[in-house]
Order: C-alpha cells, then structure tokens, then sequence
C-alpha cells in the first residue's frame, strides 16, 4: 500500500506538488491523469525517491520513507519496480541481460540463476525468443516489454509506469497495454501516470486527475469519464476523448 500524508514538492521556490494526500490500497490499480505540467510524473518519483518530498511524508506498506538512503533505499527500490516512458534499456547489454543486472549486481544471485529468473519474466512478456536480442534489434513495444520484465525482476509489490506508451507507435501500444492488463490481475499494486483513457476506463480501479499540483478529482473510471465533477477534469476530458 501506498499512502500520501500532505505531501508537498518544490523545485526551488516552484511548488509543483501540493499538500497531496492519497492513498492506494494493495492491489489496486490507479491510473494518474491531467494536463502536462500538472505534477504527475513528480508525483509518482516521490515514491520511489527519484526525488525527495519538501514536506509531508511517504508511507509505503506503512512504513516512513523519508530521508532513505545505502540499503534502506535499495530495500524500498526492490518492492518498487519503475517503468519509463523511453524503456531506458542498456543498449550493450541483451534482454536477458538488461532484466537479470540487478540481480547479479544488486542481490548478488549466480549469473545462472538471474539468467533463468529473466528468460521466465521474457516469457511472461512475450519475448521468450527474442532473449539474446539488443535493445536496437527490437521494436519500441518489445522494447517496454523488456523493460516490464526488468522492473518485475526483484518481485515488487508495487509497479509505476510514467507514460509507458507515450513513446510507441499506435501499433505498438496494444501489445504493452496487453502485458500491464496481465499484470493488472496478478494482485501487484500498479500507480500508472497514462495520456491512454483506455487503459484508464478498462483496466484501472481509480482515476486519479491533477492539475497544478493537486489532486483535484479521484473516482472509479465509470463515474470519471461519465460524469466528471471537477471543472478542469470536464475540460481535460474534452479535449483527450
Ligand atoms: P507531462 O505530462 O508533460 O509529463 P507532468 O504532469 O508529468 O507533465 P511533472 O514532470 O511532474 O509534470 O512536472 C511538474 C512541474 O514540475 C513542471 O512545471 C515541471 O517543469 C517542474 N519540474 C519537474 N521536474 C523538475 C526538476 N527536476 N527541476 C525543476 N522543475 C521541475
Ligand atoms: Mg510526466
């Protein structure tokens, strides 16, 4: 579970996050949606501490995270897998390696064993074939996919995706959205910042829209996209279906 405590982020005197609270039960599924700027993305960083609150606090599974760092911080990053819009793979590296470097380098497992542990998540995607391919030799949505599975290495409990499939072709987004759906009903807590509405009607639990930095309308996707209250949420939805 995640839970948000008057959370607030400025980037100098820029407060970009406002005394956000917001609370995510185990296994649910939210998507995260409003205008560009708004602070989603800053949003779902704090969780996992790419960027640190200016106020408020983080709980995660209950726990303070506030201040993490050495192994107190790498303990929070192996129950919380990261998915970026632009896959950030290693380009030297093949997708079976790209998926099993945190397990030799982070938790110290046998090359073998990680090896084995990647090909099974490459499965789970999809690309068991495509396991000694490079980043360059696959398309982008086999590209994210890779990426799925390399955030899944550690078996998180939690899994945050910023945008994606932002950065895919359309013929590409169905395969991505497919493997997130999977995900989505193996019980994994799932925070998804997503310009996608289908994925929000279809897949999340929740909807989460901000704008300037709040939280300014959560409600389950039938009741959003029907019958949204807030008027920015009204006019943002104008404008994206
Ligand atoms: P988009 O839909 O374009 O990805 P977003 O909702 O994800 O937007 P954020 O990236 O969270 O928005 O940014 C929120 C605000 O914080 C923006 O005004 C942005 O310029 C600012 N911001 C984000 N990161 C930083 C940073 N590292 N330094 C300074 N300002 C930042
Ligand atoms: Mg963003």
């Amino acid at each position: 579970a995640v839970e948000f405590r008057q959370v607030s982020k400025a980037f100098g005197h820029h407060e970009v996050i406002r005394n956000v609270d917001l609370q995510v039960a185990s296994g649910e599924v939210v998507a995260v949606c409003g205008p560009s700027g708004s602070g989603k993305s800053t949003l779902i960083r704090l969780i996992n501490q790419l960027e640190t609150v200016s106020g408020g606090e983080i709980l995660i599974d209950q726990q303070p995270t506030r201040n993490l760092s050495g192994a107190a911080l790498r303990q929070l990053r192996t129950h919380i897998g990261f998915v970026f819009q632009q896959f950030n793979l290693y380009a030297h590296l093949t997708a079976q390696d790209n998926v099993s470097l945190a397990l030799i380098k982070v938790h110290g497992w046998k090359k073998s064993e990680a090896r084995e542990k990647a090909l099974a998540l490459l499965t789970r995607v999809g690309l068991r074939d495509k396991a000694l391919h490079y980043p360059e030799q696959l398309s982008g949505g086999q590209q994210q996919r890779v990426a799925i599975a390399r955030a899944l290495v550690t078996d998180p409990n939690i899994i945050l995706f910023d945008e994606p499939t932002s950065a895919l072709d359309p013929e590409m987004i169905g395969e991505v959205l497919l493997v997130m759906q999977e995900l989505a009903k193996s019980g994994i807590t799932m925070i998804v910042v997503t310009h996608e509405m289908s994925f929000a009607r279809e897949i999340a639990d929740r909807v989460i829209f901000m704008d300037g930095g709040e939280i300014l309308e959560q409600a389950a996707p039938e009741e959003f996209f029907l019958r949204p209250k807030h008027p920015r949420a009204q006019r943002f939805l104008q404008k994206v279906l």
